[in-house]
């Protein structure tokens, strides 16, 4: 199963590719994670993705599709994948297109007043788990592992605010480009829980 999971910031691609994950057995690759990682790891990389994403701007194309194309390879990657975060442009799409074939978009269909409420909220451990202020009830520590939860410094205010424009404007158009492809799954995610939109996913996924 080769998918991507398309999306504004916010709507639940991280989460839904974890249960995607386990309910598949393939990999997971985020490129928001890898260029995490990097960032945490003081790479060259990271240094240079830090710049565009602390603004809420993208990591340039070429950079982004070289290191989506080298994963790919990966042995793991043989059986099937899971896309969080890319493609991000139709320049990216176009590139994805020469290296893989894809058998599935899942578009997670989020209000945007729900995706600005839920955005700054959003607190991340250092295990990998996300959590809400919504259902933290004021505590700052991880229930699965006792870290001290931070905001992700792109989730602060002024920067939402690009990363939702930047969607806008260079993602958004990808969800007319893979409807044309008959390949567009829009799942409503409005006023559902997590797991009643993972039972969405994987019955659409049945039929594909
Ligand atoms: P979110 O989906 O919540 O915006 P991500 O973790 O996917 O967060 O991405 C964080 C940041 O990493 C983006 O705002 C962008 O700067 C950079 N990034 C991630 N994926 C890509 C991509 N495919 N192309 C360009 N930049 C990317
Ligand atoms: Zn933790």
């Amino acid at each position: 199963m080769k998918l991507i999971l398309l999306g504004a910031p916010g709507a639940g691609k991280g989460t839904q590719a974890t249960l995607i994950k386990e309910a598949y057995a393939i990999p997971h690759i985020s490129t928001g994670d890898i260029f995490r990682a990097n960032i945490k790891g003081g790479t060259e990389l990271g240094r240079l993705a830090k710049n565009y994403i602390d603004k809420g701007e993208l990591v340039p194309d070429s950079v982004v599709i070289d290191i989506v194309k080298d994963r790919l390879m990966e042995a793991d990657c043989a059986n099937g994948f899971i896309l969080d975060g890319f493609p991000r442009t139709v320049a990216q799409a176009d590139a994805l297109a020469t290296f893989t074939d894809i058998d599935a978009v899942i578009n997670l269909v989020v209000d945007s007043d729900v995706i600005i409420r839920r955005i700054a909220g959003r607190r991340m451990c250092a295990c990998g788990e996300t959590y809400n202020t919504a259902t933290l009830k004021g505590s700052e520590i991880c229930a699965k592992c006792g870290g001290k939860l931070y905001q992700r410094e792109d989730d602060r205010e002024e920067t939402v605010k690009n990363r939702l424009a930047v969607y806008e404007k260079e993602t958004a158009p990808l969800i007319a480009y893979y409807r044309d492809k008959k390949l567009l799954i829009d799942i409503d995610c409005n006023g559902r829980t997590i797991s009643e939109t993972d039972k969405n996913i994987n019955k659409a996924l049945s039929k594909v």
